[in-house]
């Protein structure tokens, strides 16, 4: 079976156009297609009365899905993400209204769904960090996770976790993984960190690719930069064995958000692959990785936090926003970014971030 993987997705272009237009191709030689779904489905003109208190708050109008159905067999909206609860619960559930009654396949973040492909089991969860209500069943599969194990079942994890603007994940999202595959999990996928990070894959029948980056979005709290055009997009060959092969499909969004494929990129997606090392089990070798990877944190963690988050919310919502960034500047994890800032070009990942940020996308 072939399984594609995209990563964040609105379900919108500047112009209305079928987002998915120059792609198409790709949909129709899946199976199936699982896409991070990053923005409640809303009515049009409909008041949402607990609309969450945050700087970027993401919705597509349902109204405006009219070009949708063509990819109906297709797609698998992931829901476990930080916007699917931006409109409050009345905003989760008018998007899973309306997934089911227009009769979309969907994983919600309450349960995991099985998708029968040509007599065998995929079994797809879709979970989130960043989660705040209906979490029991989020925490329960974030923290101990078990997988069935059956004959022709196979378990893919769907993740939104980490930071974002970085190019490679954590120490703990590294060793999250490998507990996750561990306890029976044949694919992990990750999404929310809006850049695209290494795909790696485990022996023959396991892959793991820490984050999609951004597929049909672009970046609403931080300057739009080339590398939030760049997805990752990853293709997924199951053998009845269950041997993965996973291929990485180069792509660039173009102005209006629509992917378009683009062979030029595949380096890039080569070399953020070579970020994380193939050891990484000595306390020297995790220690090394840890310090590079807060290093190249360091810059979003404050001053895109900054102007990308604590700018914007006291703008909308005041003085209360403002006292709690005077406490967040007092935490130790600040104090430890503001250490490490100065260190931040030197770092092998930053290096490569501003290589794929002097792309020229004006041709796109
Ligand atoms: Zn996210």
């Amino acid at each position: 079976m072939k399984i594609l993987a995209l990563g964040d997705t609105l379900l919108r272009t500047k112009n209305g156009e079928d987002p998915f237009k120059y792609v198409a191709n790709l949909f129709f030689e899946a199976d199936l297609v699982l896409v991070n779904l990053e923005a409640c489905l809303l009515k049009k003109n409909k008041r949402y009365p607990n609309v969450q208190e945050k700087s970027v708050l993401l919705s597509t109008e349902q109204e405006s899905l009219t070009w949708l159905h063509r990819y109906k067999e297709k797609l698998v909206f992931c829901l476990a993400n930080n916007h699917i609860l931006d409109y409050g619960e009345e905003g989760y559930e008018d998007t899973v209204t309306f997934l089911k009654e227009s009769g979309y396949m969907y994983c919600p973040i309450d349960q995991h769904k099985d998708f029968e492909i040509k007599g065998q089991v995929l079994r797809v969860y879709s979970l989130a960090q960043h989660i705040r209500h209906k979490i029991e069943y989020q925490e329960m599969m974030l923290s101990a996770p078990k997988y069935e194990s059956a004959p022709g079942l196979l378990n893919v994890v769907m993740i939104h976790w980490g930071e974002s603007q970085v190019l490679m994940p954590s120490l703990k999202q590294i060793d999250h993984a490998q507990e996750m595959i561990d306890a029976g999990c044949s694919i992990v996928i990750g999404n929310h960190s809006h850049t695209p990070q290494p795909l790696v894959m485990k022996g023959t029948k396991n892959a793991i690719v820490y984050s999609l980056g951004n597929f049909n979005m672009r970046s609403h709290s931080v300057r739009q930069q080339p590398v939030h055009h760049m997805p990752n997009v990853v293709q997924f060959t199951i053998s009845d064995s269950h041997t993965i092969q996973a291929t990485q499909v180069p792509a660039l969004t173009n102005w209006n958000m629509q992917p378009v494929i683009k062979q030029e990129v595949s380096g890039y997606l080569k070399e953020i692959n070579r970020l994380i090392p193939d050891k990484l089990d000595t306390p020297f070798e995790r220690f090394k990785y840890k310090l590079i990877y807060y290093t190249h944190l360091s810059h979003g963690s404050i001053l895109g936090s900054i102007s990308g988050g604590w700018i914007p919310r006291i703008k909308k919502y005041g003085i209360s926003h403002f006292l709690q960034m005077l406490k967040w500047m007092a935490s130790k994890r600040f104090v430890i970014h503001l250490i490490l800032l100065p260190f931040y070009p030197l770092t092998q990942p930053t290096k490569l971030l501003r290589k794929i940020n002097k792309l020229k996308l004006n041709e796109l």
